[in-house]
This record gives C-alpha cells, structure tokens and sequence, in this order.
C-alpha cells in the first residue's frame, strides 16, 4: 500500500531518490514467514523507513543527490544502518537532499526538488527535505537525516514533523558521507515525539570507525517522556522572539511559553547576544571542512569519471567541474580560500575563536537554565524559488539551528502552530551536552 502512495504522491513531492520496492517487497514477505512462525524480533519488525541519500546503505544507490555519485553502490552500512537493521525494520528508499547536504530548502538537489506536503508551492527545507517531507506525507513512519547547521530541525519544521538533532557524539557518524565533520551528526525524523525518542535509543553510542562517539551511557529516553516539568526552568532568548522573527512564528511560540508556565515550570527572558557571529563562524567553518573533506571526489577512487581527460590534474579538474553542483562548488572555493596561507589566521582562526565565545554564551545560559527554547526558523516555509538567487538570505536564514551545531549542543524542532498561509511553524528546545532525555520530556508535552 505505501509503495502505491510513493507511485502516486511522489511524482509530485520528489522526497524519494531511489525506491527500493523490489528489495523491500522480498524483506517484507520474509518478515511475513517469520511472524507466521510467531518469531516476530526485532524492535522495528516491518516498519518501513527512509534514509537520507548520505547515509550509506550497502549495495543500495546512495547519490548524496550529486551527479559525483550518481552510479555509488557502498560496500558496507553506515553503522546506524547495522544498528537499525538489527531490528528488523524494512528500508522503503532513500531520501531526496540537497547536494552533500548543502542547502536549506532542497533546491539544490542534482534530480529534483522536493515539495512540501502541506503547500507544494512550498519548499519542504533542507537539506534532509526529502526526509521530512516523507514522513509529513505518510509514506514512512520515520526516516534518518543530517543535520550540520539545521538540516534535520528546519525541515522538520517546515513540514510539521518533529526531528531531533542529538548532541555532538551521540550517534556515530561511520557512514554518513561527511560535509563538516566537527558539526554533522545524523538525527531521527518522525510524525511524534514518543517515536523520535524510540529512534534515537536504537541509533546511539559508540562506535569504534568513529573516534568522535561518546562511550556508551545506557540510557532510555522514552523512560522520563513522561516527566512532570514542574521547577524547571526555561530560558527565552530576546533574539529569538525580537528583531528578524516573522511575527506569526513569535507568536506561537509566545504561546506555547504559556503552555511551559501552566505545566509548572517557569519561562525568564535572556540574551544570547552573541548569536550575531553564528552565521558567520558557521559559514567559514563548514566551508572549510567541506573543501578538505570533499577533497576525496578526484574521479580516480570511486564516483563520477570525466572522459577525455589527458593527464591526471585535467582528469581532477573535468571530473570535479562536471560532478559538482554549484553550491557545492562555491563551497568548496570559500573553504579553499578561508583554510590558505595569507587568510588562515583572518578568516578560520577568528572563526574557531568565534566558535568558543558561542560556545561560552550558551553555556552560561545553560547553568541558570535547564533548556532554551524559541523558534526554530525565522519564517515559515517559503515558495519553490523564492529565495534562490539570494544566497546569503539563505545562509542568514539558519541563524536560529546553528548555534546547537557549533556548541554541539541536543536540540529538537516540533511543531507549534501553523501560519496564516497554512504553513506549519516549528518550536526548538537545546538542552545541555546529553540531555536529550530532558528535552524529549519537554517535547511530549506539546503531542
Ligand atoms: N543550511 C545549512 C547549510 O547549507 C545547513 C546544512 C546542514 O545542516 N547540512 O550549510
């Protein structure tokens, strides 16, 4: 039934890259057998999902939605793919994205776009739109994304799904094609809270390929979903409701502060003044970690292959101009120029530095409080085409999901309200290093 909703809805949502009918068909009908067998296992047991195309699925088209990739079969599953996998869930096909993950509205997919469920004169968000429009639309329960500056939380809230970008180790990121290693990390998209939290048990902890996975806390964050939030105390940074917020989103948030205070637990106003360098620290940061991590797509060891080319550097060079998108590319140049001799100090020093002042902020709004909530978007979804040609009002968009990337921070998007134009608005909750169980309590509240 839901292979026949993707033939019939996908055409025009785009959130599929790759349909993985016959495959699942075969899993399904195993899974069949075994519970005709009374040997149902598995905590997922026939639950169909979708993955973001940078995770790696073995032997199963994953694209990154780059021509590079157009043809790459991985050899091996990302580690939450083994993880998942061992419970026996079936994979239904692999999400539209952005190209590499770059890109706030999936307008810079090499195939397609996506479209949002809600308003298809809308973008879902990116870049794991493919995801969060999958899950908005019913054809997954749940689907993976990647968030490195709000690529899981701002779809998430531009298709009314919820979606959790977990702290920085929390999941390993073996697998995950990387952009920018010291801020990806993969988080679960979901219809509920309950369910998201159910995912994320499933994916963390550590693992040995990934040197950056926190060891193992046991730890079940559906346990305290349930939580009485009484005496908790909730910080509202002015920033995130004042100057640059649509007043449709402030305003859902305001009232979803209501909400907190009639549960019991108290809402204070702060400031996280510091919140004018997030775009840039971030943009300089990302940038350069994409261009040397990027630095692997050479056309000699796996991925798209220029003809014609003569010697090695031209085979680089036409393998590279022709496999990359344009965001991409402009990427790569920024990160190219940020990391070289002469701007190194200017540039990605004063970035790392910006990056530790952030970091201190947050931190101190975090002693005196036990989350910090506020949108997690600046607007609702706006229309297919709107902001293209105006990249850096794209790039000042994310300002409100970055600063939980650079501090490595948990933080979730839910839903919270919807606009005037029928658009969802999404709410965010950050919490401390590994309080994700904290924040999923706050969340299920709002189901
Ligand atoms: N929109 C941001 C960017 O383009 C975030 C992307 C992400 O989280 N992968 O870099």
């Amino acid at each position: 039934a839901l292979f026949e909703d993707i033939d019939k809805i996908d055409e025009t949502l785009g959130s599929f890259l790759f349909v993985n009918k016959e495959d699942a068909m075969k899993e399904a009908a195993r899974l069949d057998d075994l519970q005709a067998q009374d040997q149902m296992d598995g905590e997922l047991f026939g639950i169909p999902m979708g993955i973001k195309d940078n995770i790696i699925t073995k032997g199963v088209l994953t694209t990154c939605a780059s021509r590079m990739l157009e043809d790459f079969h991985p050899i091996y599953d990302a580690t939450v793919m083994e993880k998942l996998n061992a419970e026996s869930p079936v994979l239904m096909g692999k999400n539209n994205m952005d190209e590499f993950a770059m890109g706030g509205s999936n307008e810079n997919s090499y195939f397609k776009n996506v479209r949002n469920p809600w308003d298809t004169d809308a973008v879902p968000g990116g870049s794991s739109g493919g995801s969060a429009a999958a899950v908005a639309a019913g054809l997954v329960p749940f689907s993976l994304g990647s968030d490195t500056g709000g690529s899981v939380r701002q779809p998430a809230s531009f298709c009314g799904v919820v979606g959790m970008k977990p702290t920085y180790g929390r999941v390993s990121r073996y697998g995950l094609v990387a952009f920018a290693s010291s801020l990806d990390q993969i988080g679960p998209l979901t219809r509920n809270v309950r369910d998201n939290a159910k995912i994320l048990n499933l994916i963390s902890g550590t693992h040995n390929k990934d040197a950056t996975s926190m060891p193992d806390v046991e730890e079940d964050f559906l346990k305290s979903i349930d939580a009485d939030l009484t005496g908790k105390k909730i910080a509202l940074p002015d920033e995130y409701v004042e100057e640059g917020i649509d007043e449709e989103v402030a305003e859902a948030v305001k009232n979803a502060v209501k909400v907190f205070e009639d549960l019991g637990a108290t809402v204070e106003r702060v400031s996280f003044s510091d919140i004018k360098y997030v775009v840039s620290a971030y943009y300089l940061i990302a940038s350069s970690e994409a261009s040397s991590n990027l630095a692997r797509f050479d056309g000699i060891r796996f991925g798209h292959r220029a003809e014609g080319a003569e010697t090695l550097e031209e085979l680089y060079k036409k393998t590279r101009a022709e496999g990359f998108g344009e965001e991409v590319k402009r990427r790569i140049l920024l990160g190219t120029f940020v990391l070289s001799a002469g701007h190194y100090d200017q540039y990605y020093i004063r970035a790392q530095k910006l990056r530790s002042v952030i970091e201190a902020d947050m931190e101190r709004i975090l002693e005196d409080y036990d989350m910090i909530i506020g949108p997690t978007t600046t607007t609702p979804a706006y229309d297919l085409g709107e902001k293209i040609d105006d990249k850096l009002q794209m790039y000042k968009d994310d300002i409100l999901t970055i600063p939980a990337n650079l501090t490595g921070m948990p933080a979730i998007s839910i839903p919270c309200g919807v606009s005037s134009k029928n658009r969802p608005i999404g709410m965010q909750i950050t919490g401390r290093h590994f309080a994700e169980a904290e924040i999923y309590n706050a969340a299920y509240k709002f189901e």
